[in-house]
């Protein structure tokens, strides 16, 4: 049995490798410069069995047992809470029975297929020039909010409801069905339940105590709200292709030539700079146009997450994220600039990430998920801000 100082940089080296081929895999079959998908299929499982690994975990408790009970000096404290990190990964990714480990292999299959075939649908709507042309679910959304004809709005609300069913066709029910198969293989009632634990490490009734107590606080409010539009627009506009235009069409229209998609890159850099951000030397990659087969939704990817190796050096981060802005949009350039406060939040956040391994500076559980969001909400809050917006 190796030392537990030798399994820790064992773990951390392993991981990085097979952490980083699943995530330039995860990119370059996302951004579509690649059709590898079977490919990225393999990687996910290897990763899936490298984090989800029983034998690991036992490894990782028994090292941690054969510690001292004191740390003798700084080293052994800082091998202890790298190991505690291995050990919350393990215990919260753990697989610790057969069937389970079948139905998450089955399951990586199905949704590898659906993504496959999702990218070679293609959505349509009624654009800003009254004809009808491709669309994404951004310039879907984009269009839905700004377009002043009720007719075009109406058509971009249609091509997403037409995503739904086309879904409902094309296998995802028998994910949802795998997946909740998949939970209860491991004792719980559904997916959701599983991933709420997991994630956030609650359960489902204690995240809906804080949802139920948010939803009644902000419900007299938000009726009044909506009153109040179709008072002055008329019932139709809480109808779901009239609400965000009613409530913030006319603003974004207004606000579009100061939102130029042009002026988006520099703007984050400065901002982000004045507030004192920076990197520690990572590698970023960005891809922020709008293209065929691209995926539709901003996001943030890390394939080398940072810490400081056995020798103290540090490994600075690799990073990549996404926006899918269409420059010509009326609106777009706003959507873009907050995916860049967004992901670049994010990147900021995970790129500083300082300890000896990268167990916990990636974006998966058990890092939760509403702590990641924290960080980038901050970030592309600051858009709305009148005195950001002023300068
Ligand atoms: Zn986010």
């Amino acid at each position: 049995m190796p030392s537990p100082r030798d399994l820790f940089d064992q773990l951390n080296t392993e991981y990085s490798a097979v952490h980083k081929t699943k995530e330039d895999l995860f990119w370059s079959t996302y951004m579509a410069t690649s059709s590898d998908d079977a490919g990225f299929a393999r990687a996910e499982e290897a990763y899936k069995n490298f984090i989800s690994d029983p034998d690991r975990l036992a490894g990782v408790r028994s090292a941690l047992a054969s510690l001292p009970t004191t740390d003798a000096d700084e080293s052994t404290q800082a091998l202890r809470q790298g190991l505690q990190g291995w050990l919350a990964l393990f215990e919260c990714n753990i697989i610790d029975n057969d069937q389970a480990r079948i139905l998450m292999a089955e399951l990586i299959q199905l949704e590898a297929a659906l993504f496959t075939k999702r990218r070679d649908l293609v959505l349509q709507h009624l654009g800003e020039s009254g004809q009808l042309e491709a669309a994404t679910l951004s310039t879907l959304a984009t269009n839905m909010g700004t377009n002043p004809v009720k007719v075009a709005r109406k058509s971009s609300h249609d091509a997403m409801m037409g995503l739904e069913h086309w879904v409902l066709g094309n296998g995802f029910l028998d994910i949802v069905k795998k997946r909740n198969a998949f939970a209860r293989a491991q004792g719980f009632e559904n997916y959701f339940d599983f991933k709420v634990q997991k994630n956030e490490g609650m359960t489902t009734t204690e995240l809906f105590a804080i949802l139920d107590d948010f939803e009644q606080r902000t419900r007299a409010t938000n009726s009044r709200a909506l009153d109040e539009l179709a008072q002055k627009h008329g019932a139709e506009a809480t109808q779901a292709w009239n609400l965000r235009y009613y409530i913030s069409g006319d603003v974004t229209r207004k606000l579009d030539p100061y939102f130029s998609f042009a002026k988006s890159l520099q703007r984050w850099v400065e901002s982000f700079r004045r507030l004192g951000i920076s990197y520690r030397g990572a590698t970023m990659q960005l891809d922020l146009l709008e293209r065929e087969g691209k995926y539709q939704n901003g996001f943030c990817h890390g394939p080398i997450p940072t810490y400081f190796n056995n020798q103290g050096q540090w490994i600075a981060g690799q990073i990549n994220f996404t926006a899918n802005a269409t420059p010509d949009q009326i609106g777009s350039g706003a959507r873009a600039i907050n995916t860049l406060f967004h992901e670049g939040g994010h990147a900021a956040h995970f790129a500083n990430v300082t300890q000896n391994s990268p167990c916990f500076s990636q974006e998966f559980a058990p890092t939760s998920m509403a702590y990641a969001e924290t960080q980038s909400m901050f970030c592309d809050s600051l858009i709305n801000d009148a005195d950001w917006l002023k300068r």
